[in-house]
């Protein structure tokens, strides 16, 4: 039997094919642009009111924190979107390059500056995601509706296959009687991409479907960020400056970007529990107990612009979906909705990208090969975990170092201890390190930082005593109390 949605898979034909994407964050803006080549219609559904402007909004709360796009991340978009990082140039972000631009301490030791050719650009989260959302609005086929809330999945009369959604219509633009009603949207595929707090597990649970099971790994993590001005001549020494801990006896951390209208956005954040408080002297306080008192001397005479701002997180969390023996035809899940990381690591965006360049991997395949939408979205949930897996790896394996988050797999204190010196190598040798930010960044695979010749390298070595000094010293200038 050919159903309507088994039509899908091809090229907007003027027909009537439909794909409904619910949240228009990161990761729907990044779907909806995929599926704009092969639906007729694209309909994104978002439950808060957009702003026209780069601005922070309520259902998108980390936005007020760092975000950092990862190469990998930024190549996806670029490609989705040509040109944007061109104009996010233009209109203020920065480019750095992550060795040469950056001073980052880290496991006690103080990286290497070189030219690394792994770059990244800095730029607020709220000011990516409206020029996304800005250049999704040339696409023709796509709509956005905001001020929609998803309330349910519509479904055929055997449930076996997702046919819509039920939305509640609060949109001002719905200035008829229609106005907080709720109304059915059909679709031939529908993309949860709804964040970490997805109703998907509970929608499938009440239409008789089973639960994903899901990895929880909890990590307390907590996060307070403020807006300074930038001062003059701030560049001498680094544009961007991260100071991380030696877990597991250090816990903070303090990161420090350049941002769109000459601002600096300044984070610090803490494990286990041990979170910077949102008031003036408490922050400062926590910034001078980091590691070194880099973070702390750049802001404590900065002018800031604005309020300090706080968010906690609890946990990595990982729904497998790939694992469900009955699955509904014409959903797919992708975004924190699928798995939500430690944010420390800011692998979420690119994982998101990876899901969305991964979605038209498998709607290419089905139309080329016309397979159903039952097989492209097996396809999809089996290659979209795959991905994941990676990134899921390096935060798992790092939140491990902390004995509070729970007890580590032998495996993991193994890569744990490897990784160690992979940082220690950072501060002296430029090709290990290279190759770790490669891996950071997912460019490149992690074998690449596994080749015999850097095992050798990383069994071998002994750290140069100069640096050792040099580093002692460092440590002698940070108070252990404020
Ligand atoms: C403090 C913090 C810092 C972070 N830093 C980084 C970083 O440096 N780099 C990085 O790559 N990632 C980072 N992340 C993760 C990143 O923010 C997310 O991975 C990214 O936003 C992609 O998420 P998403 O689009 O899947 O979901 P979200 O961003 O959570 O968006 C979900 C959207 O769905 C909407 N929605 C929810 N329910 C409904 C409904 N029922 N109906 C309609 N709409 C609905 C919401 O309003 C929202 O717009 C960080 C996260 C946190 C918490």
């Amino acid at each position: 039997m050919t159903t309507q949605a088994q039509k899908t898979g091809g090229t907007p034909t003027g027909g009537d094919s439909h794909a409904v994407v619910i949240g228009a964050s990161m990761a729907g803006l990044l779907a909806a642009r995929v599926l704009a080549d092969y639906f007729d219609r694209v309909t994104i559904v978002e439950r808060d009111e957009l702003p026209d402007g780069p601005l922070a909004r309520r259902g998108v709360p980390q936005g007020r924190h760092v975000h950092s796009v990862l190469a990998k991340g930024d190549r996806i978009m670029e490609r989705l979107f040509p040109g944007l990082f061109q104009t996010l140039l233009q209109e203020g972000a920065e480019l750095i390059d992550l060795a040469n631009d950056m001073s980052w301490h880290h496991f006690g030791v103080t990286k290497l500056k070189f030219a690394s050719g792994v770059g990244m650009y800095t730029l607020s989260r709220p000011f990516l995601e409206w020029h996304v959302r800005k250049r999704l609005a040339d696409c023709p086929n796509v709509r956005l509706f905001d001020q929609c809330k998803v309330l349910g999945f519509a479904t055929n009369s055997d449930r076996t296959r997702i046919t819509g959604i039920d939305i509640r219509l609060d949109n001002a633009i719905c200035q008829d009687d229609r106005q907080g009603r709720d109304e059915a949207l059909k679709a031939d595929l529908v993309v949860d991409a709804s964040g970490r707090s997805s109703r998907t597990p509970q929608w499938l649970e009440e239409l008789g479907y089973a639960k994903p099971r899901e990895s929880v790994i909890n990590v307390n993590v907590g996060y307070a960020t403020r807006f300074y001005r930038r001062p003059p001549g701030a560049d001498n020494e680094w544009r961007v400056l991260l100071v991380y801990p030696t877990p597991p006896a250090e816990k903070r951390l303090g990161v420090i970007f350049p941002v769109e209208e000459n601002r600096w956005m300044a984070t610090l954040a803490g494990w286990v529990g041990d979170h910077p408080p949102d008031d003036e002297q408490g922050y400062l306080e926590f910034a001078r107990s980091l590691s070194t008192l880099d973070f702390y001397t750049a802001v404590k005479d900065a002018e800031p612009l604005g309020p300090i701002v706080t968010h906690k997180f609890p946990s990595n969390l990982r729904r497998h979906y790939e694992n469900l023996d009955q699955f509904p035809e014409g959903l797919v899940v992708l975004g924190d909705a699928l798995c939500s990381f430690n944010p420390v690591y800011g692998q979420g965006m690119t994982t998101a990208a990876m899901a969305a360049s991964i979605l038209g991997e498998c709607l290419e395949r089905q139309r080329k090969s016309g397979e159903d939408s039952t097989a492209m979205t097996r396809r999809f949930r089996k290659m979209s975990n795959k991905a994941v897996d990676a990134a899921w790896m390096i935060a798992a394996s790092e939140d491990f170092r902390y004995p509070a988050v729970g007890r580590a797999p032998l495996s993991t204190n193994l890569i744990n201890r490897y990784f160690h010196r992979v940082h220690e190598l950072g501060s002296c040798d430029p090709e290990v390190h290279r190759r770790f930010l490669q891996v950071m960044t997912m460019i490149k695979p992690a074998s690449t930082i596994f080749h015999p010749k850097v095992i050798w390298r990383v069994l071998t070595s002994r750290l140069p005593e100069k640096f050792n000094k040099e580093q002692k010293h460092v440590y002698s200038e940070t108070p252990q109390t404020f």
